[in-house]
């Protein structure tokens, strides 16, 4: 790797682990998060994990696991460019979405609700929670033990309540400071990474078409400098080339954007950007079409009723397994009745967030269905 820039987050100015742990070999601190990350049970339950689409629905559309990717290469590609630690980048991203519960953000929804009560239920905090205290595999503690960068990395937003009982990660949103410019490059990737692969996914399932899509100007540009270049070009490789250019558009302009922003607040440290303004952002006119972009897939794809009823589907089964398990916890399995006992809407909460679509769906039938279930299902 070239040498970073002096802003960057490096082991030298990394606050490490929260249990100090002998260094890695041949491999360095933040490459060891992000290799915990992808061993970890809940990265590989994000392959069953709903984006946009259920998993059922299709072999092709994008799942958590591979958004996951996509906001990793992403991420990658705009740290390097800026000379930023790539490896943390990396690994933020991979486990920014680890928290998410079955069914997307209708799931979320749901569960939050039904922990309404109960301190609500957040992705993104949870996302935390995963790497900090349920994954169950290290001798020495609960958790993955990552460095704070990339915990820190992870929180991406939290209520100043949540805050004050979160302790270092906290801190920044009492301060109202920034986190590292990777973890800020992990935020945006996963809006370009989303929009795009949401407009490919839409296309794909039939709810949106390319005509539709030629209102959006961000799109409509490439749209129409593909078809003019290549005019016997089937739609499938038309769509293609078009989210190709437009992610590259997307990352060329934060890059330059970003790289004005350091000029103008003369970032020259960590402890710079933390105190700065955000500097990963897209440039003004880039913003305002990506706001159209994100607008016209609202209306069109995430509000679609087909969408919408896969939704309220998704919203019932969590309730209603929420509501079961919070009457009876003895229907809990045995790890999540220990938990239980201490406080037994968190656990409920841990294990339904943890659950992927499949199992989620499978877990209800279990506990609802009146038919004969058979035994091994
Ligand atoms: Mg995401």
């Amino acid at each position: 790797m070239d040498k970073l820039a002096e802003f960057a987050v490096t082991e030298k100015n990394s606050r490490g682990r929260r249990l100090a742990e002998p260094a890695p070999q041949g491999r360095g601190e933040f490459q060891r998060d992000r290799d915990r990350i992808i061993h970890s049970g809940a990265f590989r339950r994000l392959e069953y994990k709903t984006q946009v689409f259920v998993n059922h629905e299709g072999d092709l559309f994008r799942t958590r696991l591979t958004h996951s990717i996509e906001v990793s290469q992403i991420a990658r590609s705009i740290a390097r460019r800026l000379r930023l630690n790539e490896d943390l980048a990396e690994a933020i991203s991979l486990a920014h979405d680890l928290g998410h519960t079955p069914f997307g953000h209708a799931g979320q929804d749901a569960l939050n609700a039904c922990m309404k009560s109960f301190g609500g239920f957040e992705h993104n905090l949870q996302s935390l929670r995963v790497v900090d205290v349920l994954e169950e595999r290290y001798a020495r503690f609960d958790g993955l033990n990552l460095c704070f960068e990339t915990r820190e990395g992870i929180l991406k937003h939290c209520s100043a309540e949540n805050a004050a009982a979160l302790g270092d990660v906290g801190e920044r949103f009492l301060r109202n400071q920034r986190p590292s410019l990777e973890a800020q490059i992990a935020n945006v990737a996963d809006e370009i990474a989303y929009n795009n692969h949401d407009v490919d996914d839409g296309l794909r399932s039939g709810l949106i078409t390319l005509d539709q899509l030629s209102e959006v100007p961000l799109v409509a540009v490439h749209l129409q400098q593909i078809r003019g270049q290549y005019p016997a070009l089937s739609e499938r490789r038309i769509v293609h080339e078009t989210i190709r250019h437009m992610i590259n558009t997307l990352v060329g302009d934060v890059i330059r954007s970003s790289e004005d922003n350091i000029r103008k607040h003369r970032i020259t440290s960590l402890a710079e950007v933390r105190t700065a303004p955000p500097i990963l952002a897209f440039s003004e006119e880039m913003f305002k079409q990506q706001r159209v972009l994100k607008n016209f897939l609202r209306t069109h794809l995430y509000r679609h009723y087909k969408v919408m009823r896969m939704s309220s589907k998704a919203q019932r089964i969590i309730s209603e397994l929420f509501a079961v398990f919070m009457e009876d916890s003895r229907l809990l399995p045995p790890q999540f009745q220990a938990h239980a006992d201490a406080d037994r809407a968190r656990a409920v909460a841990d294990y339904i967030a943890g659950m992927t679509d499949r199992y989620a769906i499978r877990e209800h039938r279990r506990i609802f269905a009146v038919e004969e279930v058979p035994l091994s299902f």
